[in-house]
C-alpha cells in the first residue's frame, strides 16, 4: 500500500517538527528524530551542551562567512552570512544519544536538510536512510554526492505540512 508509506513518513516528520520547538536558538530551530523498523529511538534538537548557557539566555554566537551562490541568471555573487554556532546540531546530538546497534539500518527523520558536517557524521553513523523537510541550498550538492557515494537513501519529503505552530 502505498498510502501506508506516506502516513508513517508525516508522523515521524510531526514527532521531528514537534522536537525542533525545544530548540532554543531564535535563528533556527531543528528535530531530528531516529526510527527503526517504525520504532522511535530518539528525538533530538539543536542546543546548547547541557549546563551551559544557550542562545535564550547568553545570545546567538555568531560568526560571519562569506558564501558563493549562484544566482538564476547563472552569475555567481558572494553574499555575507550569519550564522550561529552556540548549538551542537539536531543530528549530532542524535547520534551522542542513540547506539550504534539502534542505528543499523535506521531512518532519521530531521526538519532541516542536513549540513556537510552533520551529513558527514550520519553518512558513518550507520544509518540507511535520511528524510528531510525544508531543504538548505548551501550544501546540497556535496551532501547529495556523498549520500550516493553511500547507497544512503536520502530524499525530501514533499507536500508536507509540519504541525501548526511549529514550523
Ligand atoms: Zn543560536
Ligand atoms: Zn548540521
Amino acid at each position: 500500500m502505498t498510502s501506508l508509506r506516506k502516513d508513517w513518513d508525516t508522523y515521524f516528520m510531526d514527532i521531528a517538527f514537534m522536537a525542533s520547538t525545544r530548540s532554543r536558538c531564535s535563528r533556527r530551530r531543528v528535530g531530528a528524530v531516529l526510527v527503526q523498523g517504525k520504532k522511535l529511538l530518539g528525538t533530538a534538537y539543536n542546543g546548547a551542551p547541557s549546563g551551559v548557557p544557550d542562545c535564550e539566555e547568553a545570545g546567538c554566537m555568531l560568526v560571519e562567512e562569506y558564501e558563493l551562490q549562484v544566482q538564476d541568471n547563472g552569475e555567481e555573487q558572494v553574499v555575507k552570512k550569519q550564522r550561529c554556532v552556540r548549538t551542537i546540531h539536531a543530528e549530532q546530538n542524535l547520534l551522542l544519544f542513540t547506539d550504534r546497534s539502534d542505528r543499523e539500518g535506521a531512518t532519521v527523520y530531521v526538519t532541516d536538510q542536513p549540513c556537510w558536517t552533520c551529513a558527514n557524521m550520519l553518512a558513518n553513523s550507520g544509518v540507511t536512510e535520511i528524510v528531510y523537510c525544508r531543504e538548505y541550498k548551501k550544501d546540497q550538492d556535496k551532501v547529495s554526492k556523498l549520500m550516493k557515494q553511500k547507497g544512503i537513501h536520502f530524499r525530501q519529503l514533499v507536500g508536507y505540512e509540519p504541525p501548526a505552530g511549529t514550523a
